[in-house]
């Protein structure tokens, strides 16, 4: 038995091992990181139950790197007029999402969307802001009582396998940001989200991109087993092949157009490896950037109420960071400029039509 390989736990085929004793989320696991060429998806092993970590993170969800942003945007989506426009300026996930959405919805009102895994349900908010009939749903009990709370009747508390067998075909549009990378499944995951469609109906999903990447870096996605797959396009494509799904891809040129981005790959080059986020404890030793977030999101709370505010913003954002962005570029070696795709991939998957329906 070759120890260097592994059967590929999406396509089937042979695996390489890219990485013995990688880092893990929380100390002192480590995971071994495979590559399959065949579908151009890595994937960790052992699998593991990262419940006690999201535990973890859940207690420092203000300070966790990555994290922290979801907390800041629950907070403050409501202070914005257009919670949707704020929200698809801060990340490129709720972006390609509105991108997707300008490209498939003509009647607002009339098609139903249902946002899977809305957490602390600040994106489904956005989503009815923006006179979408949108509905969240999400596992977890706290995260529903809190997003009920907070912004109001939109949020179902249900698992997505009992709520898909209850609810067939209900759905024009389900989105789910940032949620195949977590699961075990994605191809089942993908087929329970489709059953909510009707014919015809459209799946849009975002994950990080390893299609972005070179096949040098091992690994630019949550560390394991927070994130236990790093998807490319192709993945996403052998996904949707797989439950017989057309799919295709969101442009993001016009988002890297106005928010100028570089991504930095020297450090994952030159084999310098991540650090856990907590200790055997459960101690968060990452280091956090909070205040200085906070201190940028009540400037743009600030900005978007005076008059001239947003005209501000936007100019700030199409010239300074362009400016900012292209003198990183100058200065910094090893750098790549986001185009047409990004660190993220935004799919939109399509069930097939039923035909009988268009006859
Ligand atoms: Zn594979």
């Amino acid at each position: 038995m070759n120890i260097n390989v592994a059967t590929c736990l999406l396509c089937g085929d042979t695996a390489e091992l890219r990485y013995g004793e990688y880092p893990g989320y929380q100390e002192p696991a480590t995971y071994k990181i495979y590559h399959c060429r065949h579908c151009n998806t890595a994937f960790s092993l052992p699998r593991a139950d990262a419940s006690s970590i999201y535990e973890n993170i859940y207690n420092n969800a203000d300070r966790v790197p990555g994290y922290n942003r979801y907390l800041r945007y629950a907070r403050f989506v409501k202070k914005f007029a257009e919670p949707l426009k704020y929200l698809a300026d801060s990340a490129e996930a709720y972006w390609g999402v509105k991108e997707a959405l300008s490209q498939l919805v003509i009647d607002n009102k009339a098609a139903r969307i249902l946002e899977i895994g809305s957490g602390l349900g600040y994106f489904t908010f956005a989503l009815v802001k923006a006179g979408y009939n949108a509905k969240g749903i999400d596992i977890s009990e706290t995260a529903v009582s809190q997003a009920k709370e907070s912004f109001g009747n939109y949020y179902i508390c249900n698992g997505i396998a009992e709520y898909a067998t209850n609810n067939a075909e209900l759905y024009d549009i389900v989105i789910f940001t940032e949620v195949i990378e977590h699961v075990d499944d994605p191809q089942n995951f993908l087929a329970l989200a489709l059953t909510l469609l009707k014919p015809g109906g459209q799946a849009i999903i975002t994950t990080p991109n390893k299609s972005f990447f070179t096949d040098d870096i091992t690994w630019a996605s949550d560390l394991p087993p927070v994130h236990s797959w790093w998807f490319s396009e192709e993945s996403v494509k052998y996904i949707a092949k797989s439950i017989n799904a057309d799919i295709k891809f969101v442009s993001f040129s016009k988002y890297y157009k106005k928010n100028y981005k570089v991504v930095g790959l020297k450090s994952q080059r030159d084999g310098r490896l991540p650090c856990p986020y907590f200790n055997k404890d459960g101690r968060l030793i990452a280091r956090t950037a909070r205040s200085k977030n906070t201190l940028k999101v009540h400037l743009q709370v600030l900005l978007s109420r005076i008059p001239f505010g947003t005209m501000f913003t936007d100019f700030f954002k199409k010239y300074l960071k362009m400016l900012f962005g292209k003198l990183r570029v100058l200065i910094e070696k090893d750098t790549i400029v986001c185009k047409d795709r990004g660190i993220l991939l935004c799919a939109i998957i399509q069930k097939p039509p039923d035909k009988k329906g268009h006859l």
